[in-house]
């Protein structure tokens, strides 16, 4: 079984989470933002193994507890990243351009891509490749769970911002069209800011991309 922790952390209230496998512990942090330590001490109280950390686009907010992660980490946890991030991950995610510094950790060496299939124990998510908020920017999809961890894509009666760079709102509308609205209506949308949603409820009313917006 899936479990799922959501934690919010750091000032940009960005949401972190921490899943696991409940058979094997496997655990993954997706967006490990901020605090890692926090998310490092929940996952041993649970007695989980941080064996992955899975971004879902490489902004500061959604990376910058993965260095306290990592260093307390032996293994180290692998990084996954959709490629056309790298050059803003080496950036530290734009970090300096909102006053903020991070320690990015671990080089990402797992290239996301779309159609992919990511583990965690049992359990497998489809890497979704959605380009618009960043160029790398993908979505991860656990169907038997019935959840899509979708990062800043779309929030709850919103979309990603499109004004930084590498941000595109043609593509940004396209990836939630083909991506996050060809999931059935029931799928949870686990999000990189605020409440969760889920897509029936998106695709109706999101003033954005929903048919109210028509
Ligand atoms: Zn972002
Ligand atoms: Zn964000």
């Amino acid at each position: 079984m899936l479990n799922i922790e959501r934690f919010t952390l750091g000032p940009a209230k960005t949401n972190a989470y921490l899943i696991a496998d409940s058979d094997s512990r496997e655990a993954a942090v997706i967006d490990p933002a901020w605090d890692g330590e926090l998310i490092l001490a929940e996952a041993q109280k649970r007695g989980w193994r941080i064996a992955h950390l899975w971004y879902t686009h490489a902004h500061f907010d959604h990376i910058g507890g993965a260095g306290a992660i990592a260093d307390a980490l032996n293994p180290l946890p692998l990084v996954a990243l959709h490629p056309k991030d790298h050059v803003l991950w080496r950036a530290e995610g734009g970090a300096a351009f909102f006053g903020f510094k991070i320690d990015p950790g671990p080089e990402p060496t797992i290239d996301l891509q779309q159609g992919q299939t990511l583990r965690l124990g049992s359990i497998q998510l489809e890497v979704r490749y959605t380009p618009g908020h960043t160029a790398g920017h993908c979505v991860f999809y656990a169907a038997e769970a019935k959840v899509c961890f979708c990062g800043d894509l779309i929030f709850a009666g919103s979309v990603g911002r499109t004004d930084l760079p590498g941000g595109d709102w043609d593509t940004l509308v396209n990836s939630i069209k083909t991506q996050i609205f060809s999931l059935p209506d029931e799928t949870r949308l686990l999000t990189g800011h605020g409440n969760e949603t889920t897509v029936g409820q998106e695709r109706r009313y999101n003033p954005f991309v929903g048919e109210a917006s028509k």
